[in-house]
């Protein structure tokens, strides 16, 4: 038998996931992801370690692994944020400094070197599959067991009682990686937050995952109606789906309500203006 992660759980052939805050992975010496606890890890081979993206609950003692030998890629548009947490801290603030309390503690943690990119990733163990959209170079993982790791790019459907606004960058390219995981060939899907999942169990979380973002967007096409600024139109999503109210999730929701304003600017439907010095949002009629 093997070494694996001693909190892993086997799912099938050489596919294990280690379970955590984070999901991970581990397949024959190959990591995807880190769980958030190092003692899993001790004595285990681990020559490669591939992170679905630059957000730090992802590799959050990456940089442990990597000192003891692993060597680390990342996807070209997500490295930079996995060797330097705060390049996507001061990211969500415009590049300017944000607080500790603005910030949620998800994206806080320790970089760690990258060696290598995942756009290079050539291994018999996984294959590395696109799913952008949570960030700009966000990656899943397919093993050669079936097992398809697709890091934050589902959310499953008990998560969007907590996160009804689940952090996002671009709601099209959201829905257009759903999609591509619902044709990915598979047995198992492990979302990075939450339960592994059956492929036909998954079927319906993809489908309530993308209901979620179509309601959302409508939602805020219609607030638009007689426009709103930028402020009042995070202020109107984050009531309408009932957030929790701090600076973090806040901070988050900006993001989130420009992916949508971005997204519905893109298809025609809004429009942007200044006036005042206030930005405003406004449906085209
Ligand atoms: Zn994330």
């Amino acid at each position: 038998m093997p070494s694996v992660p001693d909190t892993a759980i086997h799912l099938a052939g050489d596919t294990y996931v280690v379970p955590g805050l984070t999901n991970a992975g581990y397949i024959a010496g190959l990591g995807i992801d880190t769980s958030e606890d190092e003692t899993a890890y001790e004595d285990v081979p681990l020559e490669l370690l591939a992170i679905t993206h630059g957000h730090a609950d992802h590799f959050s003692i990456a940089h442990i692994l990597h000192d003891s030998g692993a060597r680390v890629i990342a996807a070209r548009d997500d490295a930079a944020m996995v060797e330097n947490p705060d390049i996507n801290i001061r990211g969500m603030f415009s590049w300017a400094k944000p607080s500790d309390k603005m910030t949620t503690k998800l994206f806080r943690g320790i970089g760690c070197a990258v060696d290598g990119y995942i756009e290079e990733f050539n291994d018999p163990r996984a294959t590395a599959i696109p799913l952008p959209g949570h960030t700009l170079g966000h990656h899943g993982f397919l093993t050669a067991d079936g097992v398809l790791f697709t890091g934050d790019a589902l959310y499953q459907r008990e998560l969007w009682e907590q996160h009804p606004l689940p952090y996002a960058i671009d709601p099209g390219m959201v829905v257009a990686s759903l999609e591509r995981i619902r044709g990915v060939p598979c047995e198992w899907v492990v979302p990075a937050h939450g339960q592994p999942v059956r492929r036909t169990e998954a079927e319906e979380h993809i489908d309530f995952h993308i209901t979620q973002v179509r309601r959302t967007a409508e939602l805020l096409l219609h607030g638009l109606q007689d426009g709103m600024t930028t402020e009042g139109a995070v202020a109107f999503i984050s009531r309408e789906l009932g957030l929790v109210e701090n600076q973090a999730v806040y901070w988050l929701a900006v993001t989130d309500v420009k992916g949508y304003l971005g997204e519905l600017l893109g298809r025609g439907l809004i429009e942007f203006s200044v006036r005042d010095h206030v930005g405003w949002w406004q449906m085209v009629r």
